[in-house]
């Protein structure tokens, strides 16, 4: 069968509600037909989640000393980075950036900390500046916050979290090359208590660690079985004083495959270019867009800038998709 052929068989396959194989999902990965590939998974975005693009803005509540050794992280202290590093921010700082993430059109707010696990008394202060967001502003409320246990998932779940952030980050078959403080079976963990307790899970990855093509569907395909609700598909930002920091950049063209071809294995979640769009995809972000991803993250990274989110908006606009 054509590529062309394959590629649009499996299109209405997925419309029809059937799963892709990893088998057909590495055809698909490696076709030599990147337009209609992308325009495929256009229609499949669109069949299941209209024109609508998901804006997030993140803030950074507590940054770098993170106990953990993962290797593309400019937070963990076992590198040395120069990020700057601060303790968490008091509740009145979050509350004004949730605000002002609400007015520049965001739809969701993430308040990342860079922790294993916080300590008991920032875990209080997070719940007192959660509840102080849920009552003051109208914005989706998700947290990310590092290894959770069942009871502390519960308590996010009762103040009126939305999502709980916990990615994989890279395919199991790859994972000990990353990190040495934790396994893929510890994030796996986390993700699914996220789940058993109510919380709607954004699981997702990053690509371009040095892993194979085939890793990158690994990963989708392990993301997949947690059925998040969002995905949020990083691309390595090599940080100087890290490990990775001479990985040798990914083509944005293979971003675009890897985004089309988890918009085949998932199909009805919010899949979200996250950190690295700007560096990597620069003008194929838009392309992005019409190629299986319907979110994205606005206003900079954890560690790295991005696009001002009027920039954003502006774009989203000019490809006939809105927030
Ligand atoms: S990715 Fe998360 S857990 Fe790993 S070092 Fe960075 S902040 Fe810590």
């Amino acid at each position: 069968m054509q590529n062309r052929d394959f590629i649009r068989d499996k299109t209405n396959d997925v419309l029809a509600g059937l799963a892709v194989t990893s088998q057909e999902a590495e055809r698909l990965l490696f076709t030599d037909d990147l337009m209609t590939l992308a325009e495929s998974a256009n229609t499949i975005t669109r069949a299941y989640n209209a024109n609508k693009v998901d804006v997030e803005t993140l803030l950074n509540a507590k940054a770098g000393s993170c106990p953990e050794s993962c290797s593309f992280c400019a937070q963990s202290s076992f590198y040395d980075s120069k990020i700057t590093k601060y303790p968490l921010l008091p509740t009145e700082v979050v509350l004004q950036r949730a605000q002002t993430a609400k007015e520049g059109g965001a739809s969701s707010f993430c308040l990342v900390c860079a922790y294993r696990a916080p300590p008991e008394r920032d875990f209080q202060q997070i719940c007192e500046t959660i509840a102080e967001i849920v009552n003051k502003v109208d914005i989706d409320v998700n947290v990310s916050l590092g290894f959770m246990t069942r009871l502390r998932a519960r308590k996010l779940k009762s103040l009126g979290v939305k999502r709980y952030n916990h990615n994989l980050e890279a395919a199991e078959s790859y994972f000990s090359k990353i990190c040495k403080t934790h396994d893929f079976a510890d994030r796996m963990n986390t993700a699914q208590i996220v789940k058993d307790e109510g919380l709607e899970l954004c699981c997702g990855g990053i690509i371009g660690m040095g892993e194979t093509p085939q890793q990158r569907l690994e990963l989708g395909f392990s993301i997949a079985s947690l059925r998040p609700d969002e995905v949020p598909v990083n691309i390595l930002v090599a940080q100087q004083g890290t490990p990775l920091s001479q990985v040798p950049q990914i083509p944005g063209e293979d971003v675009i495959r890897i985004i089309a071809v988890w918009r085949f294995i998932m199909p009805k979640t919010i899949l979200k270019i996250g950190g690295g769009r700007e560096i990597h995809l620069k003008d194929m972000g838009r392309l992005a867009l019409k190629a299986g991803a319907n979110g994205l993250i606005t206003g900079g990274y954890l560690t790295v800038g991005g696009n001002k989110p009027d920039k954003d908006l502006r774009m989203i606009h000019e490809i006939g998709l809105h927030t």
